[in-house]
């Protein structure tokens, strides 16, 4: 099972999870939230145009992400497995990808959806900080890091994501409920769908989802 996609609505955890599993399986972990926010930052084109919709919460064109997957699953290090995070959020981008992978003889071994209630995911959301440097997340609450506002791994400002602020967050929530939840019936359709509970333990979430995907404990 080495080729999984993560569902979930914004702040489920599938970044985090998404992050260990990888890095235990050796698979590049391919999240086009992360690859969008790179491009904003460097000032390509593509960010250029992508930081419009990120910012207020809606999702960037299909075809726009189609075209980041396409060229991210042709690197060498991709051609044994991924976890997709963030990826596909519409029925056409899934669409899109399983046309993309037939192309490279692959498939989807496994869907997973994180489920997490909505009042969760808003302090979830409100609270997290994040490391622009490395990535590394963090919360005020329930995972705060060690120096106040510094990351614990490499020691930079953490910073609130622009489209954490609370009014954004709903939009987040809305677009998720409205474009990214029919691809439920999409992939329960096609037999590949597990879902997990995202709202225990991080170790507890951690063991349903190798459970789900047929991974050892
Ligand atoms: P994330 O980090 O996954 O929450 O993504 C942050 C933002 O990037 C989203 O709110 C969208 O604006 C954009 N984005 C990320 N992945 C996608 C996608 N698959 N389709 C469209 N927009 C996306």
């Amino acid at each position: 099972m080495r080729r999984l996609v993560f569902l979930g609505p914004p702040g489920a955890g599938k970044g985090t999870q998404a992050r260990a599993l990888a890095a235990e399986l050796g698979v590049p972990q391919v999240a086009t939230g992360d690859m969008l926010r790179e491009a904003v930052a460097a000032k390509t084109p593509l960010g250029l145009l992508a930081k419009r919709y990120m910012d207020s919460g809606a999702l960037v064109p299909d075809e726009v992400v189609i075209g980041l997957i396409a060229a991210r699953l042709a690197e060498p290090d991709a051609r044994s497995g991924f976890i997709l995070d963030g990826f596909p959020r519409t029925v056409p981008q899934a669409e899109g990808l399983e046309r993309l992978l037939k192309d490279l003889g692959q498939s989807i071994d496994r869907v997973i959806v994180f489920d997490v209630g909505e009042g969760e995911l808003l302090r979830r959301l409100t609270g997290r900080r994040v490391c622009p440097k490395c990535g590394a997340a963090f919360h005020l609450v329930f995972a705060s890091p060690k120096a106040d506002g510094r990351c614990d791994q490499c020691g930079s400002a953490l910073i609130q994501r622009e489209d954490d602020r609370e009014e954004t967050v709903r939009t987040r929530l809305a677009v998720y409920a409205r474009e990214t939840a029919p691809l439920l019936d999409h992939y329960r359709d096609r037999h590949l769908l597990s879902a997990v509970s995202g709202e225990g333990e991080i170790q507890a979430v951690r063991r349903a989802i190798r459970r789900a995907a047929g991974l050892p404990a």
